[in-house]
Parts: C-alpha cells; sequence; structure tokens
C-alpha cells in the first residue's frame, strides 16, 4: 500500500512539474484515477504566507476549558440518524463503540467552523450540463448549509466563513475560525480536471509542521465517512442515482498536491484540526449527477456530521 501511495505522490509531483515546466497535459501521466486534483484557483497558497500561528493559546485555552463540558444525548441522535440512511451492521458497532465510551456526551460547546469555498465575485469551478450552469460556489454552500443543520441538531455550535453568496478573502477564512474560538474546520470545495474519468471525493489535510493534531488522522474520519454513502439504498432516493459508483474517498495532503512547502491556505491554523474536502468532480458525469442532487448533499452533510462526531469522541473532547 504505501508503494502504491508513494508512486500516486511521484504521480502528482510529476505530474505538476510537467504542467508547471513543460504545459503538457496532466492526463498524459496518468489512468484517470490516479492524478487529478485541479481547483487550484482557490486554495493554494505560496510558501510561508499560508501559516497563522497567532492566538494558538487562545484556542488551545478554549479547546481545554471544553473538556470540561457535560455528557449527554448525542449518541441516542446519532445512531437514529445512521439507522435511517445505512446499513445496520454499521449502527451496531457505532452504538456499542460510542455507548461504551461516552454515554453522556453532549457537544454543545464544541463550535465547528465551516468553510464553504470560493462565493460572490469568485464562483469557483463551473460546468455547463444540459444548459444549465452549475458553480462550485453554489454547491459549496447548498452542502454546508445542510451540513450546519445536521451538527446543531446534535448540539454542535456551527460558525460560517458565509452563509450567502459573497465574497470571502482566502487568507481570512483560517484567521476567520481562530477568532470563533472553532475546534474543528471544515473547508468544503469541488473538484475540477482536463480528463473527465477523475472522479471521486479527497480529503486534504495539511503537511505544515507543529500541529496540535494528526492531521492525516483527521482528514480519514471524513474518508470513512464519505465511502459510508455508498452503502445508502438506492430506494430511499427519488433521483434513483447510483450513489454505489460514487469512487472510494481518497485522503492526502497539500504536499502531494502542489509539492515540499506549499500549503492549502485554508488549512493555516495549525491549532485547530482541519481538512479540505474536495465533494467530487464537476467535470466528470457521474459525480455531476451526485454534487447537484440535493439528495446526495443530505448524505454528504450527515457524512460531514458523522465524521465530526467521530472525530469528537475519538479526540476525547469530552474527557
Ligand atoms: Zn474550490
Amino acid at each position: 500500500m504505501k508503494k502504491i501511495v508513494s508512486l500516486i505522490a511521484i504521480i502528482f509531483t510529476f505530474a505538476l512539474f510537467c504542467a508547471l515546466v513543460t504545459g503538457c497535459d496532466l492526463a498524459a501521466s496518468g489512468d484517470g484515477t490516479t492524478t487529478g486534483s485541479a481547483d487550484t484557483s482557490a486554495s493554494i497558497v505560496g510558501t510561508t504566507s499560508a501559516d497563522v500561528t497567532t492566538q494558538g493559546t487562545t484556542a488551545t485555552t478554549t479547546a481545554t476549558t471544553k473538556k470540561t463540558t457535560a455528557k449527554t444525548t448525542t449518541v441516542t441522535t446519532k445512531v437514529t440518524t445512521t439507522a435511517t440512511t445505512t446499513a445496520t451492521t454499521k449502527v451496531t458497532t457505532k452504538a456499542t463503540t460510542k455507548a461504551t465510551t461516552s454515554t453522556t456526551v453532549t457537544p454543545k460547546n464544541i463550535t465547528i467552523f465551516l468553510d464553504p469555498g470560493h462565493g460572490g465575485s469568485d464562483p469557483g469551478v463551473i460546468r455547463t450540463y444540459e444548459g444549465v450552469e452549475y458553480t462550485e460556489a453554489d454547491m459549496n454552500l447548498s452542502v454546508a448549509l445542510k451540513a450546519k443543520e445536521a451538527l446543531e441538531k446534535r448540539g454542535y455550535t456551527v460558525v460560517m466563513s458565509r452563509e450567502t453568496d459573497k465574497y470571502v478573502a482566502l487568507n481570512s477564512r483560517a484567521p476567520m475560525a481562530q477568532n470563533a474560538g472553532a475546534d474543528m474546520f471544515i473547508s468544503i470545495h469541488v473538484n475540477s480536471f482536463s480528463t473527465s474519468s477523475v472522479a471521486g471525493p479527497r480529503m486534504y489535510y495539511t503537511h505544515r509542521t507543529g500541529l496540535s493534531y494528526a492531521a492525516r488522522d483527521f482528514a480519514t474520519y471524513f474518508a470513512e465517512e464519505f465511502d459510508d454513502i455508498r452503502d445508502v439504498p438506492l430506494s430511499t432516493d427519488p433521483d434513483k442515482l447510483a450513489y454505489p459508483n460514487m469512487k472510494l474517498a481518497r485522503v492526502a495532503s497539500d504536499k502531494d498536491l502542489y509539492g515540499e512547502g506549499k500549503y492549502l491556505a485554508v488549512l493555516a491554523a495549525k491549532d485547530i484540526p482541519s481538512v479540505l474536502i474536495e465533494l467530487g468532480f464537476i467535470t466528470n458525469d457521474n459525480d455531476l449527477m451526485m454534487l447537484k442532487s440535493k439528495w446526495w448533499q443530505g448524505y454528504v452533510a450527515t457524512a460531514i456530521a458523522d465524521a465530526v462526531d467521530s472525530a469528537y469522541y475519538d479526540l476525547s473532547y469530552g474527557e
């Protein structure tokens, strides 16, 4: 597996180098599944400007204080929600795990910062399909608002970088989360690529040093929950969308994407567990069918809330 990951990293690196230096086609260096991850318009910054190191003390203090929060009802809520949408076996497993470790947790004093990418004058990636124009900014916001609703139902406090179609500067997003005293940062985007066969969700973490959290582990919570959406029964969806055609989510770092020393701007808060979710590829027909579906967006929102729950319990905020 490590060899595969290394190979993918090498392909990524070569493809980026290739694109930067020679302008050749990225698709030529891969098979359509191992390359890709465009959407560079929004997320990348250069070498040092991305780091936000101030206010770390404040955020840490906040998190510590919240560890004393009383525990109560989330387990029941989560199990019920999961039971209606995914496999029974999963419910049983999760119920057992959560119940034994945190029977009385309520995350009401935990703040989740949701960052719908782009907005306003920056629509992100765009695709016109069958005469309808779809923009990344709209889909990001739609998913984020659904995730907000799901998280608030479970007792989390949610703060967003934007709740309408307005412009928010890229480098201001992580500081906004720090100012809000956020405990987790989740940026939501849609990908695009020059080759239409490239598809699937991707969870990006940062390779910055000095993080207060395990970045890859945090991103993996989200990948696992996205993969569970593949189990959603088709009969529950009036659009009859084939969610099982959704590819397994991949976890990668900004180093894999851009090379050593280049970072995703939105993951700049070293003291807040942060992830950038690329929901899927607007340039892939199957992904677009899912991305534009309000039903699928609802499942994604639930997956995000489930991942937050998993991270919350495992990171022992409540202990
Ligand atoms: Zn984006």
